[in-house]
């Protein structure tokens, strides 16, 4: 899994373990000590901390995948 991953605000990334609802790609809202991101399925909301994010990250999807994946354009 990549080490040093630039996680930005707006950013989807793809997780390692899915969530409850069976999504497992969530949207960044917040970046600091912890990184908040909202599960773009069920549009819950949890905060980890970022060295724990970057952990389950599997892949980074960029904003073009991320609309086309979304299909509601936001
Ligand atoms: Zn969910």
């Amino acid at each position: 899994m990549p080490e040093c991953i630039p996680i930005k605000v707006g950013m989807t990334v793809q997780l390692r373990k899915k969530h409850p609802c069976g999504g497992d790609l969530w949207t960044v809202t917040y970046v600091g000590a912890d990184i908040a991101a909202v599960c773009m399925r069920c549009r819950r909301r949890v905060m980890l901390p970022r060295e724990e994010f970057e952990r389950r990250i599997r892949k980074v999807l960029s904003p073009d995948e991320d609309a086309s994946v979304r299909g509601k354009g936001q």
